[in-house]
């Protein structure tokens, strides 16, 4: 996948379109990733104990890959991943401005 955990993203499709936020976690094999704040679902949460309200928890939920833009921490657009190969290894690259991310 060319988005990464730890990666700040632009939402560019959704509700959430417009918003920017840190992967913490991806998903490969759904092609999809988790973007702190954003695609937030409420959950209700049953009472655990007795005497104890039931809650409405907010947590995001993942969104594909394809809804988001990595924002490039070089030059701080929102841009497509290119990739470098060379014979050690393989490197991501902004498509913006050339450099490695
Ligand atoms: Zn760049």
């Amino acid at each position: 996948m060319k988005i990464r955990k730890g990666d700040q993203v632009l939402i560019i499709k959704g509700k959430d379109r417009g918003k920017k936020g840190k992967v913490l976690r991806g998903f490969p094999k759904e092609m999809k990733v988790l973007v702190e704040g954003v695609n937030i679902k409420k959950k209700h949460r049953r009472p655990t104990r007795a005497g104890e309200k039931g809650q409405i928890v907010e947590v995001p939920a993942p969104i594909y890959v394809s809804n988001v833009k990595l924002i490039c921490p070089k030059c701080g657009k929102p841009t497509r991943v290119g990739y470098k190969v060379t014979e050690k290894a393989k490197y991501r690259i902004c498509k913006k401005c050339g450099e490695e991310i």
